[in-house]
């Protein structure tokens, strides 16, 4: 059998640098078609030395020009910018596109991939809240696959394997509640970025640790989940499970569930959507039931979350109301983690701007992009007023 060949966007990065692990523990199975990455040369240098890929893309020019002074004679092509990351994600043959890139700016890879029928494994979230609709809409016409990196959603991606959509009552996605689980109101208007930066149960990046402290993160998995089964939000909710252990369940028609567990390590759902539709051996320690006991399980309160309510009415308004929910909320997060915005007015400030900002047809990945870019002045503004 020949290797599935990964193109892994977002390298350098937490994902990315475990979905390479994962890759290392299946040489058999899989091989490295490309590598993107932001600014990390000296890192990327070293993946590429032992990966060897196609093509390698960077940020910017300087950071690509430090690439090829670093690999000399060992460099292969290496690009940047925008067009680089396009020429990673469709122009080194992939079989699957792992996208971890952060932000934005992995919309444009993900709708790339899809449209040329190639299959996204898709860690990068804001691919499915900005534009979930187009995304979705241009895998079913080239015929790919979206397979959720997520833990949560791809938990669902599990439990809901062989059952109907008729036989689904709802979708339940678990969420750690934050480190700030059970904290006052007053207690959370001085959280700082250094507290707010340790999550209890899993290691991220910065933007989704504090997305997570907000419950923001679960609102985007909300939307995230609606997109991939198809299933309306009020299907879908979200209950609190500090141990992170259960990572998401599903209750059928006939009252049973099931639910997906196992241990907090992200290499889990990476290697299940590059080994789908086929599960191969362990790349991780199976959880220990009785070290992991209590699985505890609360209410995701709607006053305390109201990052969770307002997700659910960006929704709601469909179009681009997603996509300004997640550009206003990108702004706000960066503001608070530079000392610019108290923690407890993050998801205020979303909301002003989704109140603020003209929601239009979700048309085009165009039409997405200009709603991103007035979302993000609106948020400056409120910041700076
Ligand atoms: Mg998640």
């Amino acid at each position: 059998m020949s290797r599935k060949r990964v193109a892994v966007l977002g390298s350098t990065g937490s994902v990315g640098v475990q979905a390479l692990d994962v890759v290392a523990r299946h040489p058999d199975r899989l091989e490295v078609a490309s590598l993107a990455a932001g600014s990390n040369h000296e890192l990327l240098a070293d993946q590429v030395r032992q990966w060897k890929p196609a093509v390698v893309s960077l940020a910017t020019e300087s950071a690509a020009q430090a690439l090829r002074d670093l690999l000399g004679a060992e460099a292969p092509e290496v690009v940047w910018g925008d067009d680089g990351l396009m020429l990673a994600t469709t122009g080194a043959a992939a079989d699957v596109v792992l996208n971890a890139v952060v932000g934005a700016a992995g919309l444009s890879a993900t709708h790339a991939a899809v449209s040329r029928g190639i299959d996204v494994a898709l860690a990068n979230k804001e691919s499915l809240v900005m534009a979930g609709e187009l995304i979705m809409a241009a895998a079913r016409a080239n015929g790919a696959t979206v397979l959720p990196v997520d833990s949560e959603p791809n938990a669902l991606h599990q439990c809901l394997r062989g059952t109907e959509t008729a036989e689904v009552r709802r979708l339940v996605l678990t969420a750690s509640g934050g480190p700030f689980r059970g904290w006052s109101a007053d207690e959370l208007a001085g959280v700082t970025p250094e507290r707010a930066l340790q999550h209890p149960t899993w290691k991220m990046g910065p933007r989704i640790t504090i997305d997570s402290a907000t419950l923001m993160n679960k609102g985007f998995e909300v939307i995230e989940t609606h997109w991939l089964f198809d299933l309306p939000a009020e299907k879908i909710e979200v209950v609190v499970h500090p141990q992170s252990i259960v990572h998401s369940l599903i209750e059928l028609v006939d009252g049973s569930m099931i639910a997906h567990a196992g241990p907090t390590d992200m290499r889990l759902p990476i290697q299940n959507a590059l080994s789908y539709p086929a599960r191969w051996a362990a790349a991780v320690e199976p959880l220990d039931l009785v070290a992991s006991a209590p699985w505890t399980f609360e209410p995701a309160e709607p006053e305390r979350y109201p990052a969770l309510g307002l997700a659910r009415r960006a929704l709601d308004a469909g179009g681009t109301a997603t996509a300004i929910l997640n550009a206003a909320d990108e702004v706000a997060v960066a503001a608070f983690l530079e000392g610019r915005l108290a923690f407890d007015r993050i998801v205020p400030v979303v909301a002003e701007v989704l109140d603020t900002c003209d929601v239009t047809a979700a048309t085009s990945i165009e039409t997405i992009f200009a709603a991103d870019a007035a979302a993000r002045s609106e948020a400056q503004r409120h910041l700076g007023g």
